[in-house]
């Protein structure tokens, strides 16, 4: 394998000051953990504002870059080979049998960037450049130099070894996850909440979950999903402690007690209610859900202000300006559309009314909700008391 060493840039985490050699120490911890899945042999230091990853000598180089992809906070990752002397003639040398062997038709046009985080090395950036270009030049005279828009940057960084790349991959960006606070997602088997939960990890912030349940007229199939998405999420997020709830008692009382066209609102706002008594008790700081204004009856702003106004902590929502199509688009790429559009039932759309309110207005589902008064109360101390934990990942 010619690349023995994989260059790790990361971005966003330049700007946290204080904490940002823990989040570095926490991405080269997660580098070394998803590559020891792939092959034995990786070691991973911090240095400069980087990740140096040196590899083994056999290894499956896509599985290696997919296993780094996963990890939010890296920004790009170079394939490097390494030249462990760095003197003139082996550079060169080096550096045109890595052209040789990387671009077997040389038809392009190309620029060299030198890096010289080595200061005692005897020749200095802009001269490197230019004596390199001239040696591969001379070597492989069908190359053209373009310092203006090359089509291959050919760059060599000298540290203590020298190392060569010309690709740089993208990375998915964001922030390392735990940078940034722990959320409660509510998961269901559908295909928003699963990305909403990506998305929310993407920006430093690990997740637990919480899906709702109604055996028996939601299958164990209907969990099963559930917990494959969650498992599915979780090669980005890291571990989630999913909370499944027995929902069924809370559900069948708010039916017999309640107007019919009211109950998805109610059953919403007491989905809420429950799900934030596990994010205290996670010691999250916000709730997060799939919701996108308008998509369903229980999505307009008027029944989104009212499932908000139970909660005491922050509702986000990373969807909510998101059109179907979009959501979609995220939900194939990461991998969870298959699992999500599994024909299985959810615990809101069985006992779903034919004309949702889609205008509630807050005082009159609080007067509905006043008929569960008595009632509801030890239903869902019921449904909190006997929740099933299930640690994903
Ligand atoms: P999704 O595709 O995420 O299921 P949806 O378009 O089906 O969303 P709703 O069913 O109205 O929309 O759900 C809105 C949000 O409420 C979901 O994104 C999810 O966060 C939460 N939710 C809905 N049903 C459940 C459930 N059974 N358990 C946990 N959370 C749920
Ligand atoms: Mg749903």
């Amino acid at each position: 394998m010619i690349y023995r060493a994989l260059l790790i840039k990361y971005a966003e985490i330049g700007i946290k000051g204080q904490n940002r050699y823990v989040f570095e120490d926490a991405l080269c911890d997660k580098v070394r953990e998803r590559l020891k899945a792939v092959a034995d042999g990786f070691t991973c230091v911090r240095e400069q504002g980087r990740i140096f990853v040196s590899c083994p000598e056999e290894y499956d180089f896509d599985e290696a870059i997919a296993a780094i992809r996963t990890i939010f906070g890296v920004w790009a990752i170079c394939p490097a080979a390494v030249i462990e002397d760095a003197s003139w003639d082996n550079l060169t040398q080096k550096v045109g049998d890595f052209i040789e062997a990387v671009y077997p038709e040389r038809k392009f046009s190309f620029k060299v960037e030198a890096r010289r985080a080595d200061k005692k090395y005897p020749i200095q950036s802009p001269e490197i450049c230019s004596n390199m270009g001239g040696y591969l030049l001379e070597r492989f005279p069908e190359l053209t130099v373009d310092v203006h828009d090359p089509d291959v940057k050919v760059q060599v960084e000298i540290r203590t070894n020298a190392y060569v790349f010309t690709q740089t991959i993208p990375g998915p960006g964001g922030m390392p996850v735990g940078a940034n606070g722990r959320a409660m997602l509510l998961l269901s088997g559908g295909i928003d909440s699963p990305v909403a939960g990506y998305m929310i990890a993407k920006r430093g912030v690990a997740i637990d979950a919480t899906y709702f349940h109604a055996p028996p007229y939601t299958s164990e199939q209907a969990k099963q999903k559930v917990v494959d998405l969650a498992k599915l999420i979780s090669v980005y997020t890291g571990p989630i402690r999913l909370h499944v709830v027995n929902f069924t008692d809370v559900q069948l009382a708010i039916i017999d007690k309640c107007p019919r066209d009211e109950l998805t609102i109610i059953m919403r706002r007491y989905m809420m209610r429950i799900a934030e008594h596990f994010a205290k008790e996670c010691k999250s700081l916000g709730l997060v859900t799939g919701e996108s204004i308008g998509q369903v009856a229980s999505q307009t702003m008027q029944s989104l202000a009212a499932t908000n106004a139970v909660c005491s902590l922050p509702v986000y929502r990373p969807l909510i300006a998101f059109d179907k199509q979009d959501i979609v688009d995220i939900a194939l790429r990461i991998n969870t559309y298959e699992t999500s559009i599994e024909p299985y039932e959810d615990c809101c759309t069985i006992f779903v009314a034919k004309h949702p309110v889609t205008k509630p207005i807050i005082g009159v589902i609080e007067r509905s909700e006043k008929k569960l008064e008595g009632t509801i109360e030890a239903l869902v101390e019921e449904a909190i008391r006997t929740v099933e934990v299930i640690n994903i990942g």
